[in-house]
């Protein structure tokens, strides 16, 4: 145990509205393509696409 953690976070961007099952399934897709990269938390975010999430380069 090296007391590492690795979070990730990503912003998926949607083109249109997703209904809420369908963001599970595109989070499920994401979690299940990043398995295997050692992370150990990963939290994924949507957005609309005239939301601003605040962060200056996403
Ligand atoms: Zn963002």
């Amino acid at each position: 145990m090296d007391g590492e953690y690795n979070i990730l976070t990503i912003h998926l961007r949607l083109d249109k509205d997703y209904k809420l099952s369908e963001q599970a399934e595109l989070k499920e897709t994401v979690r299940s393509k990043l398995k295997d990269e050692s992370i150990d938390h990963i939290t994924i975010e949507f957005e609309g696409q005239d939301e601003k999430c605040g962060l200056e380069d996403c």
